[in-house]
């Protein structure tokens, strides 16, 4: 672990970018050898994961959520959650500032984009990006951080390469045009262990790792 984590962070380091250690179905003894290099931001996908390893693991942990988000699960992970990957519609938005706001916090969030063509994976489709992110940001207890999206799951290095392209172009886009007065509109969370070399290259900010790391 030890070895393949200093490499992944020089890769990073390269590329100004941030490692999110996806941590899901790892135990906490597995999470505290990562923690015990440094290692301080970790993923999970699933609400209930996060919450039991928030009260297992050391505080000064910054959580975040990667996987499909439920608005009736909002709450358990409001009061500590550090940033919310997977907002996918303005109602969920709607429900994350609600619960922001009675835990008296601004919760930071990424906007997810539908860009592989698998029916599976989650996201908003190109279209309707603009106006949501238009309607989220009259929300005053959640920021909007950037975007976040998934290569298709396939050894077609140019199809994963030509889908990262075009969500980076969408995120230069609403950039440009809905936070050209802010600087904080500066996260892009791509790459995964597969494909994280290539996101980098075209243009990540924030990559989230699991397998690679872990194994
Ligand atoms: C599991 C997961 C990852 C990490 O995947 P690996 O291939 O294990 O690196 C990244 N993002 C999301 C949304 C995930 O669910």
């Amino acid at each position: 672990m030890d070895t393949i984590y200093k490499q992944i962070k020089e890769d990073l380091n390269t590329a100004k970018a941030t490692l999110v250690a996806v941590s899901k179905t790892r135990t906490d003894e597995e999470i505290m050898e990562l923690y015990d290099l440094g290692q301080r931001i970790f993923g999970e996908n699933r609400v209930q994961s996060l919450t039991a390893k928030y009260e297992s693991l050391p505080k000064d942990i910054e959580w975040h959520l990667i996987g499909h988000l439920q608005k009736n699960k909002v709450k358990y992970i409001a009061p500590f959650v550090h940033m919310i990957h997977s907002i996918d519609s303005f109602e969920l938005a709607e429900m994350v500032d609600k619960q922001a706001k009675k835990n008296d916090r601004i919760i930071d969030i990424l906007v997810q984009v539908k860009i592989a063509t698998e029916e599976s994976k989650f996201g908003l489709n190109n279209k309707r990006i603009s106006e949501t992110i238009e309607k989220i940001k009259g929300l005053d207890n959640v920021n909007i951080r950037g975007m976040m999206g998934m290569a298709s799951f396939t050894s077609d290095e140019d199809q994963v390469r030509s889908e990262f392209k075009q969500l980076k172009s969408m995120f230069d886009t609403v950039k440009q045009t809905s936070f050209s007065d802010q600087n904080d509109f500066d996260v892009l969370s791509m790459g995964m262990s597969g494909d994280y070399k290539i996101a980098l290259s075209e243009g990540s900010t924030m990559v989230r790792i699991g397998s690679l790391l872990f194994n």
